[in-house]
């Protein structure tokens, strides 16, 4: 059902691109080895000596184009805004090279039981990295279970305050388990750590204009794990129409998330889905119901000096007129990742 329905739509949307892309997402996918600062067992000489890189700092080396001629897209005529790249020295992700499949062992702790690195598709790094978390910042992240890009978030060291919410409680309690393996307890204390499960879309009508940085990582048709896993399907019959409705909910989910934004701060959008609709469409639509009925403007900070500057790890879609998005390829099968910036300006 997945495979029928990504042909018949991505071959529209993707046009030429399709059956490359279409034969990555059937092939074993690739990761990418987040490195633990608060592990004493960081493993990296082995890796190292095995091949890989941390893909991070291997990009901040390439020279940045001008990017400032990227056309405008924001609803109400704001301007696209290239984004000053500041990235955190703490995440490192290590990357076996292009055309490399080989797997990572399982990360093992140290003695104090925390775990050197953990798995995860290296293109889910680039949300955290484009949200650009600084010092004392306080960060929301709406929809957050298991934890991957919560964990990345805490490498910073910057987050003064993490709210890590999702509204599934068992997701949740896989959260804290990832949490607990891979961070000291004095920084998971009251003070620096609250986990809920509340609906995310409600978010606006418990905090608003609160935090300085907001990552909503939406549900979606998760594109390769639904080719790939018969378990919890969203293309299975029975989720038809809870598949139909996930662009209103990503919709409402983003709209919450601007809300819970200080004006001035920054929120993330980002799905593991190619669909435009699920992507770029619904970005659109929040910007408008933000501005419609709550008069908040929004602009669109570009991504694009940051897709540049890691090229030569992912391949990203071409022509994208809102957003960058992470496209599987056979030499390098990370992704999808969608993901689109908006600043708060009012
Ligand atoms: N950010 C996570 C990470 O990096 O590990 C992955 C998030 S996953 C793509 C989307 C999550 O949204 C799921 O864990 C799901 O339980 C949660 N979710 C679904 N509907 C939600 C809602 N209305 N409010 C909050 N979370 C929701």
């Amino acid at each position: 059902m997945a495979l029928q329905h990504f042909d018949a739509t991505y071959s529209a949307q993707l046009g030429a691109l399709w059956p490359s892309i279409r034969v990555a997402l059937l092939s074993e996918r690739k990761y990418g080895a987040l490195l633990n600062h608060f592990s004493h067992n960081l493993d990296v000489e082995e890796l190292q000596a095995q091949g890989c890189k941390d893909f991070i700092s291997n990009g901040e080396g390439k020279p940045e184009e001008d990017s400032s001629s990227v056309s405008t897209v924001t609803h109400g005529g704001g301007s696209r805004q290239p984004s000053p790249l500041r990235l955190s020295p703490n995440i490192r992700c290590l990357v076996f090279p292009r055309g490399d499949i080989t797997r990572f062992r399982p990360a093992r702790p140290d003695k104090f039981g925390l775990l050197s690195y953990y798995l995860l598709d290296a293109a889910s790094i680039l949300p955290c990295l484009a949200l650009d978390v600084q010092e004392s910042h306080t960060v929301l992240d709406l929809c957050a279970a298991p934890g991957g890009k919560a964990l990345v978030l805490l490498q910073t060291q910057s987050v003064r305050f993490l709210c890590a919410n999702d509204l599934s409680v068992s997701r949740t309690s896989r959260l804290k388990r990832v949490l607990q393996s891979y961070v000291p307890k004095a920084l998971l204390t009251d003070d620096k750590l609250r986990i809920t499960s509340f609906d995310g879309t409600i978010w606006g009508e418990i905090e608003r204009n609160a935090f300085d940085r907001v990552l909503v990582d939406v549900p979606c048709t998760t594109d390769r794990h639904s080719l790939m896993e018969d378990d919890n399907n969203i293309f299975s019959r029975s989720r038809v129409g809870e598949r139909r409705s996930l662009p209103q909910l990503q919709a409402e989910l983003l709209l919450a998330g601007i809300l819970a934004t200080c004006p001035g701060g920054d929120v993330l959008y980002s799905t593991c889905t190619l669909s435009a609709n699920q992507n770029q469409a619904v970005v659109q639509q929040a910007v408008q119901l933000a501005e419609e009925q709550h008069g908040i403007q929004l602009q669109v900070i570009s991504l694009c000096p940051l897709a540049q500057m890691f090229s030569n790890t992912f391949h990203f879609a071409p022509n994208l007129h809102l957003g960058e998005m992470v496209i599987p390829h056979l030499a390098a099968n990370f992704g999808p990742i969608y993901l689109c910036k908006l600043r708060r300006l009012t």
